[in-house]
């Protein structure tokens, strides 16, 4: 089967592999019908060291169950399925806590130990906990708002609920991509009352503003973090969404937040050490986040997304068929698309 394998920074290729079976048997193989790049598979893009070890991409795809293992309970062949970017048992007492991504049985697609879903076929380890049986076709037209569900829709609204996002509340998203805006759509999705984007790609911000987002701030560091304050009598926000992972927008994050409020960090950090550690302690601002438990939003989200209440999937501007991934990959470092979405 065909799948994208990354060699070294900017070395992206589409190969030749062997194809997805079951190992475990607890496992599903999906045909994938659709998958996406993700801004997360940008920072190996840009840094990864060539070595011996090749990288199997993709972590998001929906697809069609094709071969199930003689211990998968909750599903059939030929169910359509969304595949979350990390795998969990649904029976550890961190999944049972809704926070799948700690699963005691879990990982991660994409890594040396699962390979991704940029692909013709992917197994999926844990299938009875990992994925979510869809109620609706494989042509359904909701495909691209769908697809969010896997990481990039769940994450905004881990963000969202972990910045303790609430009716009447004042939020701050800092980040345009994919994440960010659905972020916006968490936010208002919860009810806040006032939403300020800090990015500055028109395309984007246009986006974001249909997305509910009330104001814009496209200025960076300290203007910023000086506008924000201006359009809040002064205070910040009460809740932020941080959603890029860079020193500089972490600190901004921290700094926009009034006292008393909350950050919801979502952005993987590029730094070992957090920054703006005094205002956070001074301002009694929670600082929280991380790897978003996407499996545990699944249920919550789809009713919104099947009715037509949330159209996450407008965030994909591009579509690319499996050859076509490698310029999917240079296509949005170059910001000259938002999220790419990979129909093999
Ligand atoms: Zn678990």
């Amino acid at each position: 089967m065909r799948a994208t394998v990354m060699f070294g920074a900017g070395d992206v290729r589409i190969e030749n592999v062997p194809d997805a079976r079951l190992v475990e048997p607890t496992d599903a193989v999906v045909r994938v019908s659709r998958a996406a790049i993700c801004g997360s598979d940008l920072w190996p893009y840009a840094t990864l060291e060539r070595s011996e070890t090749s990288r199997r991409m993709g972590h998001e795809a929906i697809g069609v169950v094709e071969a199930v293992g003689a211990d998968v309970r909750t599903m059939n062949v030929g169910d359509l399925v969304v595949m979350p970017f990390a795998f969990s048992d649904g029976t550890c007492i961190f999944c049972h806590e809704g926070l799948q991504t700690s699963c005691v049985h879990g990982g991660f697609f994409g890594t040396p130990d699962v390979d991704g879903a940029q692909a013709e076929a992917v197994r999926v380890p844990q299938a009875d906990g990992t994925l979510f049986v869809l109620p609706v076709g494989e042509d359904d037209a909701l495909m691209p708002s769908l697809l969010t569900l896997t990481d990039v829709m769940g994450t905004g609204h881990h963000a969202a609920v972990t910045a303790e996002v609430g009716p009447g509340k004042t939020v701050a998203v800092v980040g345009d991509g994919a994440v960010g805006l659905c972020g916006v759509i968490a936010a208002r999705r919860l009810g806040a009352e006032r939403i300020i984007i800090l990015g500055r790609h028109p395309d984007r911000i246009a986006l974001a503003r249909e997305f509910g987002a009330t104001d814009v701030v496209s200025k960076r560091g300290e203007e910023a973090m000086e506008r924000v304050r201006e359009l809040t009598d002064g205070f910040g926000v009460h809740s932020v969404l941080e959603c890029v992972g860079l020193e500089q927008s972490t600190l901004t994050a921290i700094a926009i937040a009034r006292p008393g409020g909350a950050v919801g960090r979502v952005g993987v950090p590029q730094d070992e050490t957090m920054p703006a550690s005094l205002p956070a302690f001074y301002n009694n601002v929670t600082v929280g986040g991380g790897p978003a438990p996407v499996r545990a939003y699944i249920e919550e989200l789809l009713s919104d997304v099947l009715e037509g209440r949330i159209e996450p999937g407008r965030v994909f501007d591009r579509v690319v068929g499996i050859e076509g991934v490698p310029d999917g990959y240079r296509a949005m470092n170059d910001r000259e698309a938002i999220k790419v979405m990979v129909q093999p």
